[in-house]
């Protein structure tokens, strides 16, 4: 086998963005022709993120086959061409789960179940396995967590021995680690760096580069500060500033550091530099746009950087694709309740509303559909935001007041959003959801079909409940298309409304298939309708 793995550890704190550094080192690595895959290893105890709150882990990320991933997953699959399945994805918690399960089957009879070697060795089992899998020449694996967490501990020691096994040139480690700017004394400062490569040490792991995430310039002092103090030479300390305009940016700015040439050098590879001209002209539909929009998202978790991180990249790429800047206004759907859709939604010029579980903020992101819906600004739906499409309708257009979600209120005389048959006896919360890519049929004359130029997409999903078929003639004659449904026919998954410059509504998300340089054609087809309503209402 002649895999290179390199192993992409953080330090000092956690938000450091080592997954848009692993993604980016990922795209300069396949810009030299190489294939690449990434994995995430994530050291908490759940098995998936898929049970935990957007204020503990921002976005679920949803692989096509249904897996609820960690976020990082997202920006692996944006950043390259590598097709993710659960298997790129790790968790302590599934980690336990198998050695567990292994112990109930006497698969260890007679021994000592322990830490080391047997979780170790089922982590690094799936290294292997990735690789296998995948065929790539770099498997790329990013440890989650911070140097130091006692949780984190036996990936670190998984990959300590991985590396051995594997023989040196044929593993790199790559710590990002934070230099941070002190504003008392008007430098950065190296210290904690160190520390973080000294705990490193302490494990047995030596870095073999280490990127250096900073608010100001690294001067050469410093690098060499660092270089001397961390054993690392000189030129494999590289700096990652904080971008100015989009995250698009740092694989251009690690390639200006050299870091793929420094792991081609490492690693031994033998692969052409990267052509980042196609990237190049990403960043610069990024700063330098033709046209600008603003539009608004409307969710309960808008204080959140992180929560609907799929959204806004698909709605940059949306930009990207128009050659548009999208300017996003995060709207509390709380406060809309306070403030009502005419004041809060002044100066937007199309409404998202993304997916989302739980009744907090429902009625105000009515009241958006509805704004939308009377005012002809484009609107896009997703999974939740679809739902909402339908309760505002059948409550202000079919007269049906009290129409709601079973979800929000079980005793509606209007269940217009119902629990799905194949959810009616599911009792477990962890990954029982209808999860993972399914074909949508679309109507032949739909916008829908018009916008992805076909007839089927293949879609990913993540809900319990569903738009309840018996209203399907009441949506449609009072001019709802049902634009879209599953395979067989049973499951409505697109709506739009026909007189309307762009009304549509998804149960599906779209948002995980967008890329900055292959738009989602519903985010490109949306930033569209939304940049023409603000030239017709003439709204800068
Ligand atoms: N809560 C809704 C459902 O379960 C919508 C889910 C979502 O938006 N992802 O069907």
């Amino acid at each position: 086998m002649n895999t290179k793995f390199i192993f992409v550890t953080g330090g000092v704190i956690s938000s450091l963005g080592k997954g848009l550094t692993a993604a980016s080192l990922g795209t300069l690595l396949e810009s030299r022709g190489l294939k690449v895959t990434l994995q995430k290893f994530d050291p908490y105890l759940n098995v998936d993120p898929g049970t935990m709150s957007p204020f503990q882990h921002g976005e679920v990320y949803v692989l096509d086959d249904g897996a609820e991933t960690d976020l990082d997953l997202g920006h692996y699959e944006r950043f390259t061409h590598t097709k993710l399945t659960r298997f790129n994805s790790l968790t302590s918690g599934q980690v336990y789960q198998t050695v567990l399960d292994k112990e109930r089957r006497g698969v260890y009879l007679g021994k000592t179940v322990q830490v080391i070697p047997h979780v170790t060795e089922e982590i690094q089992n799936r290294i292997y396995q990735i690789a296998e899998q995948s065929k790539a020449d770099v498997v790329i694996t990013e440890i989650g967590g911070t140097t130091g967490d006692i949780e984190g501990l036996p990936f670190l020691e998984a990959i300590r021995e991985f590396a051995l096994d594997v023989g040196v040139g044929n593993a790199l480690f790559l710590h990002v680690t934070l230099v941070p700017f002190i504003k008392a004394a008007g430098e950065l400062k190296t210290k904690p760096t160190q520390q973080s490569v000294a705990k490193l040490r302490e494990i047995g792991i030596s870095p073999h580069l280490l990127v250096c995430r900073c608010e100001r310039p690294l001067a050469k002092e410093l690098r060499q500060k660092i270089s001397v103090f961390c054993s690392v030479p000189y030129e494999a300390v590289i700096e990652e500033r904080d971008v100015e305009h989009s995250i698009y940016e740092v694989p251009l700015m690690l390639q200006r550091e050299r870091l793929d040439e420094l792991v081609c050098q490492y690693l031994r590879i033998d692969a052409p530099p990267a052509n980042m001209s196609h990237w190049q002209d990403i960043l610069r539909r990024i700063i330098a746009p033709q046209h600008r929009v603003r539009i608004g998202v409307v969710g309960k978790y808008i204080g959140l950087q992180d929560a609907y991180k799929s959204v806004y990249e698909a709605l940059s790429h949306g930009g990207i694709a128009n050659d548009c800047g999208v300017e996003i206004e995060r709207i509390d759907a709380e406060e809309l309740e306070k403030n009502g859709a005419e004041r809060v939604l002044k100066g937007v010029c199309g409404l998202l509303i993304p997916g989302g579980f739980g009744d907090r903020g429902i009625e105000g992101k009515v009241l958006a559909a509805r704004h939308a819906r009377e005012n002809r600004m484009p609107y896009l739906g997703l999974c939740l935001g679809m739902q909402i499409a339908a309760i505002e309708f059948a409550r202000n257009a079919l007269g049906m007041p009290e129409a709601h979600s079973m979800e929000f209120d079980p005793a509606t005389p209007h269940p217009v959003i119902v629990l799905m048959d194949a959810q009616q006896n599911v009792v477990n919360k962890g990954g029982t959801m209808r999860l993972g890519a399914q074909a949508c049929q679309l109507v032949l004359e739909s916008r829908a079909a018009k916008l992805y130029q076909a007839f089927v997409a293949r879609e990913r999903h993540r809900h319990r409940f569903e738009f309840n078929s018996g209203y399907r003639d009441q949506f449609e004659q009072a001019g709802f298309m049902i634009s879209g449904s599953s395979a067989d026919g049973k499951l409505v998954e697109l709506i739009e409304l026909r007189d309307h410059p762009f009304y549509l509504a998804c149960q599906f998300h779209p948002e995980f298939q967008s890329k900055p340089d292959a738009a989602h054609p519903l985010f490109k087809g949306f930033v569209a309708a939304s940049l023409a309503y603000a030239r017709e209402r003439r709204v800068a």
